[in-house]
């Protein structure tokens, strides 16, 4: 699944993705990264802190 333009930090496009902690989205441009399911809320801080690029 792709979202265009729907980074909040570059205006990027976004792709959906899973691992193991559930569904996230990653910004193809600048890798800014935000979890979408909340429902695994052991790991519920912001993906984006795990992963500082630019
Ligand atoms: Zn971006």
């Amino acid at each position: 699944m792709l979202y265009l333009k729907a980074c909040p930090r570059c205006k990027g496009d976004v792709v959906a993705n899973r691992d193991m902690y559930g569904e996230y989205r990653e910004c193809l441009q600048c890798g800014y990264m935000v979890d979408i399911d909340k429902t695994n809320g052991v790991f519920s801080m912001p993906v984006a802190l795990k992963k500082k690029v630019a």
